[in-house]
């Protein structure tokens, strides 16, 4: 009965005025068939069973709307027809589905003696209830209950006069008694409803256009059918398989109940979908009285970021795409679902609080509000959420202790945002609805809720979300798929991906994601290990220069261990070293403890280190003493560390291979001065230190640009550098005047009002600090054409970000470990992009 007739060619135009065949042969046109027309025009093209039927187009629905007459079409003499919106967009939405239409009066003869008696009244009533209602207005059961399954014709009998005599008391009028009445009224209703103002501001409130226009298609049902959904891979991993249900009598069952001979052929319709798609596909179907199966509908498969991964590659593997196609088809950002623990998605979660989304993952453990109460949990095998207002040096050994980290205040780059990022660890910032009460040792959320320590919290990184209790979690997966991806990846792309990594774990976990090189290593980051942060905190409170001396000279053997390890671990690769810079207020001692501690050490009574403290303490002190301004100030300071730096070259070099050539960076730059005045010290250490051990070596001495002043003056700057590096987090600080560290407590707010599009510091200012990249690079590349341009701020990890700057002619970015493989892709798409003609605008 539901048979394909021999395609033939058909012209197609959005004026038609007849209605078209879906199998009819040419190209198949969304502005004339509608997205599910297209859609069903496509099954039909590739040769797969598609029940016969019709698309109305829209010029045709428009004067079927203001009274054409209809006809009903030979092509579908004898049929069982449904009636399907199709606009022109999907997601634009339409009528509801009118079937069954087209057994009246005048056919149902021919269906008591095609289907027997009992269906065709059982469709019958069907097409009363649903229609009567339609066009009546009134609820469908006022025109007659439900149909089920095995009513016989006698019992129907009685219902359908009922029902018949239910509409004219309605509507005063009869129930269309031919097929073709039924198939007018339920067309006009349906091309009536699209063009009614409620669907109308349904329609534009989801972007659809004034002039936004509907096919409908008119498609043989198939009767007394099981009906089901299907694809062909599994939507949370992309594995080939049969994934899917079937209705049969009411009843949702799985695809196994259909048996082996149905599965078989439903299977063999995967590879004419995957290949004429070039895609992973779901489809609806049906199954006639004999078991064949028809194709309904077709969409893109479900799937998961890890299943679009694996599909890609797969797709790419045998062929159906390119492996440019597979890369361009994956979003960077959607590799956190690789690489760290992601919620399970089918979890519920009591949802706490929301602040920002620091660093991706998701990790479960119990509330702890100290460093030291992480450690203990450590120690005992216990995981632990260290909860803190923000961190500060003194919690890195509790970050490293706990499994995820939360915290009151903070931005996207505050201190707890750039270290949980560089450790891999689930962390979110800026959760500004939390309290603390320390003494308590308790947190107070919205709504009154209080937790204690102890109490078991998980918190997902990716999505800023703080949940009460465990969540069911999904392991990461770097293999297979991920891993093949990742190597196309970097056979294409164009421009350097380096990790921004500070001790040999983080140099190790670079390595393992497979990094150009170090582009930026935080020195004052080698210092937050409790035993090294005192020497750190008496070099700071030094009286004077004499005092600085000898804790220089304690620091340097420190400094040289730390780079030989660096340059060891990232042998062949460049190393960028980043002189001192530390926020004064992250290494000044803060509570009693702290003071006590550095007193004894540095010999001193408590109230002499509080004074001094207190004499440094800065009103603003990200914009105090940092950065090159404590190298002019404390010059001894470079000085050790360049002396460390070449020691460690040196001592590399001498064990043969590939010889280390440093790369030193001076940072928060604003004059041209301030690098002339290191440069000079530099060299001469360089040049003292090649006299003291007999052996020469190259280095390179390169500037951050991170003020707007740098920026501007990037020309100045070329001529005595040889490489800049963008520093875009105090860059974007600085160009917004906005804090990294407090704008958390507002960023929620600015961005869902609109102010920003998004947190400047999580995703690149393109208009505002990019034009500042820009034009600093032209000018910087004006000045000096050899110069070596990079990019080391967070934003180094930002999709966007990577192709800006592959299409302004950066030479490398710079980013956590884990956001590595995300600015490969990134840096591949932006590759093969430019190649196919994106122009930076
Ligand atoms: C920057 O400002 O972008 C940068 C990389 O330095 P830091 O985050 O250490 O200030
Ligand atoms: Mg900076």
């Amino acid at each position: 009965m539901v048979q394909r007739k021999k395609a033939s060619i058909m012209p197609q135009s959005a004026t038609q005025t007849t209605p078209l065949s879906i199998h009819a042969k040419g190209a198949v046109d969304a502005m004339v068939f509608g997205a599910r027309g297209a859609r069903l025009a496509r099954l039909a093209a590739l040769g797969l069973p598609v029940p016969l039927g019709l698309v109305y187009p829209p010029q045709l629905v428009d004067d079927i709307a203001n009274g054409a007459p209809v006809a009903w079409p030979a092509a579908l003499k004898g049929l069982v027809l449904g009636l399907r919106a199709s606009p022109q967009q999907a997601e634009w939405g339409g009528p509801e589905t009118m079937m069954p239409i087209g057994i009246a009066e005048d056919t149902l003869d021919h269906f008591i003696a095609t289907l027997g008696a009992d269906a065709a009244l059982r469709l019958q009533l069907q097409c009363i209830r649903k229609l009567g209602a339609a066009i009546s207005g009134a609820p469908a059961d006022a025109i007659a209950a439900r149909v089920v399954g095995d009513e016989t014709a006698e019992a129907l009998a009685p219902r359908i006069a009922a029902a018949l005599a239910a509409y004219k008391a309605d509507t005063n009028d009869d129930f269309p008694a031919t097929a073709a009445g039924q198939l007018r009224a339920a067309l006009r209703h349906m091309a009536r409803g699209w063009h009614s103002a409620s669907a109308k501001i349904l329609r534009q409130a989801k972007g659809a256009p004034e002039s936004a226009a509907l096919a409908i298609i008119a498609q043989a049902l198939v009767p007394e059918c099981r009906t089901g959904r299907l694809q062909f891979t599994d939507p949370a991993t992309g594995q080939p398989g049969l994934f899917g249900h079937v209705v049969a009598h009411g009843t949702k069952e799985p695809l196994s109940s259909l048996g082996e001979d149905i599965c078989t052929a439903l299977q063999d319709f995967d590879a004419k979908l995957t290949r004429g798609h070039s895609d992973a596909c779901r489809v609806n179907f049906a199954l006639d009285a004999a078991g064949k199966p028809w194709l309904t509908d077709v969409r893109p498969a479900r799937r998961t970021a890890r299943a679009a991964l694996r599909i890609a590659v797969d797709l790419a593997g045998s062929g159906i795409i390119t492996r440019e196609d597979a890369l361009l088809r994956i979003d960077p950002r959607s590799l956190v679902e690789h690489l760290h623990h992601q919620i399970d998605p089918d979890e519920t979660r009591d949802v706490v609080t929301t602040g920002l989304p620091a660093s991706p993952g998701a990790a479960t453990g119990r509330i702890v509000f100290s460093a030291q109460t992480a450690m203990a949990a450590q120690a005992q095998g216990e995981a632990a959420i260290l909860v803190r207002h923000e961190t500060s040096p003194e919690d890195i050994r509790g970050m490293h202790s706990s499994v995820g980290v939360l915290t009151i205040r903070g931005g996207m780059t505050s201190h707890a945002a750039v270290i949980a990022r560089g450790l891999g660890l689930p962390c979110v910032v800026g959760a500004a609805d939390l309290r603390l009460d320390m003494a308590a040792r308790t947190m107070r959320g919205p709504k009154g809720r209080i937790f204690s320590e102890g109490d078991t919290l998980t918190i997902d990184g990716t999505q800023g979300e703080v949940i009460l209790g465990a969540c069911k979690m999904i392991p990461p997966d770097l293999g297979g798929p991920f891993t093949v991806l990742m190597s196309w990846a970097d056979s294409v792309r164009s421009i350097g991906v380096r990790a921004n990594a500070d001790t040999p774990a983080d140099a190790r976990a670079a390595r393992t994601f497979h990094v150009d090189g170090i582009g930026l290593c935080r020195t004052e980051h080698m210092f937050f290990e409790p035993e090294r942060i005192t020497v750190m905190r008496e070099m700071i409170l030094a009286d004077d220069a004499t005092a600085r001396a000898e804790v220089l000279q304690r620091l340097l053997p420190m400094q040289r261990a730390d780079f030989i390890d660096l340059f060891d671990i990232m042998r062949g690769l460049p190393v960028t070293i980043r002189l001192l810079d530390p926020p004064l207020h992250e290494f000044l001692p803060n509570d009693e403890d702290e003071l006590e501690d550095l007193a004894k050490a540095m010999n001193v009574s408590v109230a002499h280190v509080r004074a001094r403290a207190a004499d440094l303490a800065e009103i603003n002190p990200m914009l105090g003493m940092r950065g090159v301004r404590l190298g002019i100030t404390m010059p001894e300071i470079y000085d050790m560390q360049a002396r460390a730096i070449f020691q460690a070259a040196v001592a590399i070099n001498t064990q043969g291979g590939s010889p280390v050539v440093p790369e030193i960076m001076i940072p928060l730059v604003s004059a041209n001065r301030e690098v002339e005045l290191v440069k000079e010290r530099i060299d001469a250490i360089a040049a003292a230190v090649q006299a003291e051990t007999g052996k020469t070596f190259e280095y390179k001495l390169g500037v951050m640009v991170e003020t707007p002043r740098a920026a501007l003056r990037a020309k100045d700057l070329a001529k005595s550098a040889s490489f800049l590096s963008f520093g875009t987090n105090d860059l974007t600080q600085m160009t917004y005047g906005l804090s990294r560290d407090d704008a958390g407590r507002f960023m929620r707010d600015y961005v869902q009002r609109g102010v920003f599009a998004e947190d400047p510091f999580h995703t690149l200012d393109l208009e505002g600090v990019g034009e500042l990249l820009v034009m600093a690079a032209r000018r910087g590349r004006d000045a000096n054409p050899d110069i070596v341009l990079g990019l080391c701020g967070e934003h180094g990890g930002d999709p966007a970000a990577v192709r800006f700057c592959r299409l302004a002619g950066f030479d490398y970015v710079s980013c956590s470990p884990f956001r590595v493989p995300i600015a490969r892709l990134a840096a591949a798409q932006a590759s093969i992009l430019a190649e196919r003609g994106a122009a930076l605008t």
